[in-house]
């Protein structure tokens, strides 16, 4: 069986309990190196055997994950945040399916929850934005042409754009020409839940300075919209005069 799991964003103890579990059983974990929180690997066992993805091929992984299959042996594929955003699980899912091998699926915490967390912040305040547009630069990994981040900023939503800090200055390109305002607020988050976490706020058309500025050039968020401004709107949810299945309104 093939298990693979969500690591959470950075700090180790942010991996589920099912994630952690997995671990413990596991005896081959191959891990993404590159952003995985390495002290998640005090979970694997004495003689577990351990191998770092970050320098290994598609083929390479899948041929270690068959090896492991045909010897009975439980492997955990150890991916970073969750397993289904940026993740590249489906090109190693269809390989095992050619292969007849079995794999579950693990959640973990995005880094854009880690990131939420460490802005203290709402992605979704009432009349403010009910919608998280989650999305990347086209780098050197294409984007289809219909989802241009000049195309979502039309919106104005909430956005969270991944694997984009590289290219910023197109990024805040963009997202100008697609509606946001200069002003709009927007944050950097880097290495989000890790020791050297680091948070700037900032604006859309200030996203360049404050990037150089800080020397940010991978493993950060750019987060954009309103919802980083303060509101005094409030949800139905907890309103005295909303009903709902749990509670009467007072006005009913
Ligand atoms: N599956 C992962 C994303 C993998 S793609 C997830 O759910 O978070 C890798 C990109 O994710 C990085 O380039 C960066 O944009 C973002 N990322 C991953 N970990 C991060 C962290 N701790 N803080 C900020 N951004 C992070």
């Amino acid at each position: 069986m093939i298990n693979f799991v969500g690591a959470g964003p950075g700090a180790a103890d942010l991996i589920t309990v099912r994630g952690m579990n997995l671990l413990k059983k596991a005896d081959v974990i191959i891990y993404a190196g590159s952003l995985v929180n390495k002290e998640l690997l005090n979970y694997a066992k004495m003689n577990c055997k351990v191998y770092n993805s970050a320098e290994m091929t598609l083929e390479e992984i899948i041929n270690v994950m068959k090896e492991s299959e045909e010897c009975g042996l439980n492997t955990v594929r150890l991916q970073t945040g969750d397993p289904s955003v940026y993740g590249a699980i489906h090109e190693q899912m269809r390989e095992l399916d050619k292969l007849n091998i079995k794999y579950d699926l693990c959640p973990g915490v995005s880094s854009m929850f880690g990131a939420a967390s460490a802005l203290k912040a709402e992605f979704t305040p009432p009349e403010v934005s009910q919608s998280v547009i989650i999305t990347r630069a086209a780098g050197r990994t294409p984007v289809p042409s219909s989802e241009s981040i000049k195309s979502f900023a039309a919106h104005n939503a909430t956005m969270v754009i991944f694997l984009s800090v590289g290219i910023i200055e197109k990024v805040r390109n963009e997202l100008i020409e697609g509606g946001y305002k200069t002003t709009t607020p927007a944050a950097i988050v880097y290495k989000a839940t890790w020791p050297d976490e680091k948070i700037m706020i900032t604006t859309v058309g200030e996203l360049v300075e404050s990037a150089k500025k800080n020397k940010i050039e991978k493993t950060a968020l750019i987060i954009v919209g309103d919802f980083l401004k303060n509101t005094e709107n409030k949800s139905k949810l907890y309103d005295r005069n909303f009903t709902h299945e749990y509670r009467k309104g007072e006005s009913d």
